[in-house]
């Protein structure tokens, strides 16, 4: 493998920079906080991921333990700057949505490429402050392969507007970006194939807050088991950024007197935004 690099020209030295680094951020959005290197003369350098903890815990307890937290001390030299010591914090990456969205490419990564019209990417204001996360998309959405178009997705245009922004202010995304048969949640393993892609785009677009819609949403961002309407209302944290799960609007077409808890919601999410706006 040395020798193989001795003999790359630049262009080529750089993809494989460009590579290494794609990989890399993609077992970061893993849970892999560091990368053991072991030099050795024969075989060559071997990379071996360290502690994936993707599905584990709360973003307070991806923390490593405190074992696990010694011994990464000890022995890691993390490729991802701080991270093995502040890991809660989101480092900016560098990369673009349209990075990302090649890299996503025309996805066959979970069966549910076999039953989609379109991908929905996130969309919306990649600068924006305020970004909105769903399940997957619906009918409409893998017809127009725009997140949050349907019937929900109208619902949720009143809900940004009744903050006092417009949709196109803010980022809307899913944790799955092809349609559930049937729109059922989308599975475990089709949640961990698609979900850090979105990750990647958080870590890209680094929104100041994030509204998480229903339960999917809430469960896959917050890697937590608690539901929807124990969590709702209460700031959590993904990384750094402050993130209010609500109830998703799909849940308050079928039961209406939900909507006052979310307003109870998104005022919180607007006065928050509003006590920090000078700082931007
Ligand atoms: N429901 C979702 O969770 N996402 C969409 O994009 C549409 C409906």
């Amino acid at each position: 493998m040395n020798s193989k690099i001795e003999h790359m020209d630049s262009d080529e030295l750089q993809d494989l920079v460009t590579q290494t680094k794609k990989q890399l951020l993609h077992l970061q959005t893993l849970g892999v906080d560091g990368i053991q290197l072991t030099q050795a003369t024969s075989p060559p350098p071997v990379m071996k991921p360290v502690k994936v903890n993707a599905e584990t815990a709360t973003s307070k307890s991806t923390t490593p333990t405190a074992s696990a937290n010694s011994a990464t001390k000890a022995t890691l030299e993390t490729l991802f700057g701080t991270t093995a010591t502040t890991p809660d914090r989101l480092e900016a990456t560098g990369e673009t949505f349209d990075d990302i969205h090649s890299d996503i490419g025309n996805c066959t990564r979970c069966p549910l490429h076999r039953d989609r019209t379109n991908i929905c990417h996130t969309e919306g204001n990649r600068n924006a402050r305020l970004m909105f996360v769903g399940e997957a998309p619906g009918a409409d959405e893998d017809m127009q392969a725009r997140p949050f178009v349907g019937r929900a997705g109208q619902l949720l245009t009143k809900i940004i507007e009744a903050i006092g922004l417009k949709r196109e202010e803010v980022l809307i995304g899913n944790v799955n970006r092809c349609r559930p048969p049937g729109n059922r949640a989308p599975m475990p393993d089709e949640a961990a194939a698609c979900k850090p892609f979105l990750l990647r785009e958080i870590a890209a677009a680094q929104p100041e807050v994030i509204v998480v819609l229903g339960n999917t949403a809430m469960k896959n961002l917050l890697n937590t088991r608690e539901g929807i309407t124990r969590l709702r209302g209460i700031f959590q944290d993904h990384k750094g950024i402050k993130v209010m799960p609500t109830f998703h609007p799909a849940y308050l077409l079928r039961d209406p007197s939900k909507k006052r808890e979310t307003w109870e919601d998104l005022k919180k999410v607007r006065d928050y935004l509003d006590s920090t706006a000078k700082n931007k």
